[in-house]
């Protein structure tokens, strides 16, 4: 096939895995390499060969650290890619991050099968190890928002800032006389921490998510939300237990936290950040203080409100208390970490409230809370949730609908085409639906693995 094509492996028909692939007929250019989370089959998806192998990927673009957008990475490595990832600085710095405490996941995972199992014949390997990160990294190339760079010869490339997490930004890609904008996960306008997603001006073919494209932003600002569910839950005089991203969604409850406290709108009780990775991803904020819009004065104030538990035995202590408290811990869709014996701890208790703060895939323990489950399987066995549970989802960080249209406002010359990803089917066909409506423009919700053939 002559000419530029685009496919997309994973994030397309769901949220997770996001791998798309640019090729022109002499090299491949992945943008995002995304892990698969939330129930088995989609986790068992990262165990099936790409159907490209990874020796024949020439270079990497990533939009952000997220694990659902470069975790498969050090298997693509593994895998024998070795060209060079192109991300900003930021990303890199978070993605160090995420990718070590993956690994970590993975190695401990196969090491609990083997365990339990004792498949001595045949054991349970890890995805990727630590070593396989650490190659990864060594491959990664950083370019600061507005620097075109080129990825491959006769290909450049632009990032700009998506406002998502910390590093996120688009990627324009102009090769063939073609330019392919691709949204990563847009964050939202007027956060307190992020800046707004700044706009594209023009593109051939737009790639965009639509993980809220059905949904619009609730009425009711986030801080109002927060103080209300904390201050009932304390007067329970119970514990609230927050699953949060550890990148991001943690940072920004504790922003809201402080300015209540501040205000003096929650009562004074304990609040504890319960996760290393949380700790290490708030230090980043000091590090790169021109990505985001926190004073660097305030910072430290601002971390001063909560205390930090690296150790996990203090961990264990805060679950063995029953006073009231507040609770941030990772990982936010309740999939693993230390959440989960704080939820097996409190769940039962009826003076709980667990807090949703953000996006719940299928197939998760937080999605089945924001379902209304009634238990919840914890280590094997199923303890009952008498807990309040609250979804407060205008703490995600991804544009909603009307959010993903007024950044699409912002093309002075509209695209040729628009592929529609990263959203479950109906949300991914509401976006596509309002694109045609508003815009009169042509998108497709995209098939996964299927070959689109966009010019050039
Ligand atoms: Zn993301």
């Amino acid at each position: 096939m002559a000419g530029l094509t685009l496919t997309s492996f994973g994030g397309a028909g769901t949220v997770t895995g996001s791998k798309h692939l640019l090729q022109s007929p002499a090299q491949t250019l992945m943008v995002d390499c995304g892990l698969f989370q939330g129930i088995k089959n989609l986790r068992e998806a990262n165990w099936r060969p790409l159907p490209i192998p990874g020796d024949r990927v020439d270079a990497v673009v990533l939009t952000h650290a997220h694990l659902d957008h470069t975790g498969y990475l050090p298997r693509l490595v593994r895998d024998g890619f070795s060209g060079a990832v192109h991300c900003t600085p930021a990303t890199r710095a978070v993605a160090e991050i995420i990718l070590r405490d993956s690994a970590h996941l993975q190695e401990r995972d196969a090491d609990f099968v083997n365990r339990k199992k004792a498949t001595r014949h045949s054991p349970a390997l890890p995805l990727y190890d630590d070593g396989d990160v650490t190659r990864a990294l060594a491959r990664f190339e950083v370019h600061p928002p507005h620097t075109p760079f080129s990825p491959l010869p006769g290909v450049e490339a632009t990032f700009r800032s998506a406002g998502h997490i910390l590093g996120a930004a688009t990627v324009t890609v102009d090769w063939h006389g073609r330019t392919v904008a691709f949204t990563g996960d847009l964050g939202r306008y007027d956060d307190p921490l992020m800046f707004d997603p700044e706009p594209i001006e023009r593109a051939d073919v737009l790639v965009t998510e639509s993980t809220y494209g059905d949904r619009l932003r609730n009425a009711t600002p986030a801080i109002e939300a927060l103080e209300r569910v904390v201050t009932e839950g304390i007067a329970r005089g119970g514990t609230v237990l927050i699953p949060a991203f550890a990148v991001g969604r943690t940072q920004l409850i504790l922003y809201h936290l402080w300015q209540l406290r501040r205000a003096g709108r929650i009562p004074r009780v304990p609040i504890f950040v319960d996760s290393p990775m949380a700790i290490n991803a708030g230090e980043l904020l000091r590090d790169f203080p021109d990505d985001h819009r926190l004073d660097p004065a305030l910072t430290d104030e601002m971390f001063a409100v909560a205390k930090y538990t690296r150790d996990p035995a203090e961990s264990k202590e805060i679950s063995a208390d029953r006073s009231p408290k507040i609770v941030l811990s990772a990982s936010g869709m309740a999939t693993g970490g230390r959440i989960l014996h704080h939820l097996a701890a409190f769940a039962s208790d009826p003076r709980t409230t667990i807090v949703l703060a953000g996006y719940q895939s299928v197939g998760t323990r937080g999605r089945s809370l924001a379902d209304g489950a009634r238990f919840l399987k914890l280590y094997g066995e199923w303890v009952p949730v008498n807990a309040h549970v609250e979804d407060l989802h205008m703490f995600s960080a991804h544009a909603d609908g009307d959010e993903l249209i007024r950044w699409m406002s912002g093309f002075t010359r509209p695209p040729e085409h628009g592929f529609v990803v990263h959203g479950e089917p109906q949300a991914a066909e509401s976006l596509r639906l309002r694109m045609r409506r508003e815009f009169g423009w042509d998108a497709t919700v995209s098939v996964p693995n299927r070959v689109y053939s966009i010019g050039g």
